[in-house]
Order: structure tokens, then sequence, then C-alpha cells
């Protein structure tokens, strides 16, 4: 398949695959591939607090894109294939499993909450939790046995599935600790991709820091969305900041308004 080569479609006349809180799928240019379009919606508590935020979405796109393509560059795979402009990129449509994985290493959040384990604990060892994605039951977590009795994976696909959430939690906490900041957990979605009558599980979805949490570390400040969750402030430029660690070049910075500088 040649993804250089594709057809371009009018953004109007693009079929609209789904449209979630972040994001909105289209039709690709090829079978079997999708667009994935990053908005600047925020919302939280599942969808009750909701904002726009001007930039974010630009900065999910070249955040993910960037963890992505480093995840395919090791050998993870995933279902990046590019990425297309500053707010989209080309994906291979794959059939989502409907959970969300969640691998912790430093106690924060919902682990806090329900456990009592004050933020900023660092576990004993990574911990990966199942949630059950279902915006109508609140997401709830659950075990590997709901899992596989209601069907949403086969106990191979969950073998698959920690495996690959190992990977990307080893390969990403070395990533941002080189960057300075420390990956207290993540969230990650996988999907299953059929090349002929193989299947195999791949990362999907996107990672950024919607899907992080994210703390400096000398200052342990917050650089992910629990600054929108938390009525913080700063969202914009704490993304930017985890973009510019990590040596994305952010041509038409939503945050800087500069042009190029004409060198005399
Ligand atoms: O809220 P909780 O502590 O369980 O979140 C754990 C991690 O998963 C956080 O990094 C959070 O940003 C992410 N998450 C997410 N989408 C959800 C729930 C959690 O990206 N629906």
């Amino acid at each position: 398949m040649d993804f250089l080569n594709q057809r371009y479609i009018p953004m109007s006349r693009r079929r609209r695959i789904y449209e979630g809180k972040a994001k909105v799928l289209y039709e690709g240019p090829e079978p079997g591939t999708l667009i994935q379009h990053f908005k600047d919606d925020a919302t939280a508590f599942n969808a009750k607090k909701h904002d726009v935020i001007d930039g974010k979405g630009v900065l999910n796109n070249r955040i993910s894109e960037y963890i992505f393509s480093r995840l395919n560059d090791i050998g993870v795979p995933t279902h990046f294939i590019r990425r297309l402009n500053m707010r989209e990129q080309l994906i291979r449509e794959v059939e989502i499993i409907p959970l969300e994985i969640v691998v912790r290493n430093v106690a924060a959040g919902s682990i806090s909450t329900r456990l009592g384990i004050e933020e900023g604990t660092p576990l004993p060892r990574s911990i990966i939790e199942f949630y059950y994605k279902n915006d109508a039951l609140n997401d709830p977590m659950v075990s590997e046995e709901h899992i596989t009795a209601f069907g949403w994976a086969t106990t191979q696909e969950i073998d698959d599935i920690i495996a690959l959430a190992i990977r990307v939690n080893d390969f990403l906490s070395g990533l941002f600790l080189g960057a300075g900041i420390r990956l207290v957990d993540f969230k990650m979605e996988c999907g299953r991709l059929w090349e002929n009558d193989m299947m195999r599980i791949v990362v999907a979805d996107e990672i950024s820091p919607d899907s992080c949490r994210l703390w400096d570390m000398k200052s342990n400040d917050k650089m992910d969305k629990d600054r929108f969750r938390r009525d913080m402030g700063g969202l914009v430029e704490a993304y930017s900041e985890v973009a510019r660690r990590l040596g994305i070049l952010m041509e038409n910075d939503p945050t800087q308004g500069k042009g190029p500088v004409l060198v005399k």
C-alpha cells in the first residue's frame, strides 16, 4: 500500500466513523486506514467537566506521534502510520478491545483515593489495572476473570496486552527520565490488527499528557491533564514544555506565536 501517494479527500466530504471526547476518526485514504483528528476539547470525570483549550489537540498530535514512532522504532507494534498535518495522523484501522489498560509506577489519582495511599508514594512494583470502556458505567475497574468471562479478550490476548504494557512502561519511563520527567502512570488502549488470516494485538488510540501522569523530576510539578482536572491552569504551557523537553520541534507552536527569525 502506498501511503505517500494518497488521494486527497476534502475534510467536508470525509466519512466520520466515530467521534469521541477529544478525537474524531474519519475514513482513511486506503482500505484498512483511518484518519485520527485531535480536537482541543478537554473533558474529565466522564465529561462532567468540559472545556476547549486552544492548542491542546496540536500538542497531543505531536507528542503522541513522537511516542508511537519511537515505539514502532523499537518493534512495539502500534496502529500509527504517520502524521498528516497539525491535527491529524494516519492510522491502521483496528478492532478496539474495550479495555483501558492503566500502568502505575507511583501512587496518584484513583489508586490513592481507593486504597488510601498518599500521592507520590513509589509503588513496590509497577501495577497493571484493567478498566472496562463504558461511559454509561463510568469505566469500572475489572479483573481478568471478568474480561475472559464476558468475552472482551481471551487469556492469550490478556497475556499479549500485559507484555505490551510492560514494554511500553519500561520504554516510556526511560524516555521521560531522559527529559527530567517522572512517568507516574499512564493509560493505553489496544486493538486487534488483522493481516490476511493473522491477528496481532497492537497499541492504539493515543499516548499523550492527556493519558499520562507526568511530574517534573525536581519540582514534582504536574505536566499533564491533572492541571485541568484540578483547575490548576497552565495546561498548554505544561504540554508545550513536555514537547520541548522531548526535542519535538513545534513549528507554528500555538503558544509561541513567533515566525521564522531573519538572520542579519
Ligand atoms: O484516574 P486514574 O488515577 O485511574 O488514572 C490513571 C491514569 O490513566 C492517568 O494517567 C489518567 O490520565 C489515565 N486515564 C485516562 N483515561 C481515563 C482514565 C484514566 O487517560 N478514562
